[in-house]
């Protein structure tokens, strides 16, 4: 049997210990495909993994790996549609097509989701193996490196800001860490539908980079008071919708500077899961707090086309050769990263 090399997470760890594996090439059942992974990009729920702090087990050794682009080179029994050669990016949350969710294009709240290098072997790897129902075609025009670096991130941005909340023109939008994954495809989708971008960030590097990215203000996170900043630049009104996915104390703190009818959007809580709401002002303003998980699989066809006309562009910060996994680990780790760490498995 024909071998492959993946990146094995064998044991769980702040700094979890890693093993490049000579693995069995992966085998299809009916109705699913093997891709050859081109790139793989690196997330904050890597890192999740790698700490096994996510609230589902891992059963180990596991390739991780969940944004992952590459090409078909063995459809399996029953698959129609797809072909040998055929570009696609793989959908993370890999849904059922079956349950009363699916069924109603709502994939992200599926009753049997399956997360690609969480629950089942990933793209730090030569070949993946994912049912058909996964895959998006890539357009001709976007990279594998560009698919990596916006797929997953980049449609959940486009989730949030297109699905869960919406964006008026003119709306203010406070884009909270403008330099991260889903920041920085947050100011861009905002900034195209017409909204005024604020973003945050917590050191000039990142900031600049938000401004380039099209926010017109830019505040530091560092300085307790950015609350009162966004309600000055806004002069008094405050954010119309709110792009979060920090959690905690920053959270709380958003609330101070979210406009009478105004929206927060929230899909992850990195720096905290329990809040403190004060719901008196909440209910007195009219204000939303709206959940956003993942992505439809519209979402993911949106991203990759507005990255095919150029109006979504990928922060890369630095690819990475398989080899080197453990090391990209180790960098997103130390949050020493402006943009995007990408995984260069096979050169197009
Ligand atoms: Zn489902």
């Amino acid at each position: 049997m024909a071998h492959m090399k993946a990146v094995q997470l064998v044991a769980h760890g702040a700094a979890g210990q890693f093993k490049l594996a000579e693995l069995p090439d992966p085998q299809p059942t009916r109705g699913e495909v093997v891709v050859q992974v081109y790139a793989c990009g690196l997330n904050h729920l890597d890192l999740w993994v790698e700490e096994g702090a996510l609230p589902m087990p891992i059963k180990l050794p596991r390739v991780p790996g969940c944004e992952i682009a590459g090409r078909i080179i063995a459809p399996g029994e029953g698959v129609t549609g797809w072909k040998e050669g055929d570009r696609v990016a793989i959908q993370s949350n890999i849904f059922c097509g079956q349950c009363e969710f699916c069924q109603r294009g709502q994939e992200s709240l599926c009753l049997n989701s399956v997360m690609v290098g969480v629950e089942r072997d990933g793209g730090f790897a030569e070949r993946v193996v994912v049912p058909e129902r996964a895959l998006v075609r890539l357009p001709d025009q976007v990279g594998f490196e560009t698919s990596a670096a916006l797929s997953l991130a980049g449609s959940t941005a486009m989730h949030m800001l297109t699905s869960r909340a919406k964006v008026n023109a003119g709306d203010w939008v406070l884009v909270m860490g403008g330099s991260s994954g889903v920041g920085s495809a947050a100011i861009q989708i905002a900034k195209q539908l017409g909204a005024r971008v604020i973003a945050t960030g917590s050191n000039e590097a990142k900031r600049n980079l938000a401004l380039k990215l099209g926010a017109e203000q830019t505040v530091d996170t560092k300085n307790e008071s950015w609350p009162a900043e966004v309600r000055k630049i806004t002069e008094k009104r405050g954010a119309d919708l709110i792009v979060e996915h920090i959690g905690g104390k920053v959270l709380e703190m958003a609330f101070n500077c979210l406009a009478r009818g105004g929206t927060i959007v929230t899909c992850g809580a990195t720096a905290g899961r329990d809040v403190n709401l004060n719901l008196w002002p909440f209910f007195v303003k009219e204000q939303r707090l709206v959940g956003s998980y993942g992505r439809n699989r519209i979402d993911l066809v949106h991203t990759l086309e507005w990255a095919a006309s150029d109006r979504l562009k990928p922060v890369t910060d630095r690819v990475f050769p398989l080899a080197e996994t453990p090391r990209a680990f180790a960098v997103l780790r130390d949050r020493a990263v402006l943009g995007k760490l990408v995984i260069r498995v096979a050169t197009s």
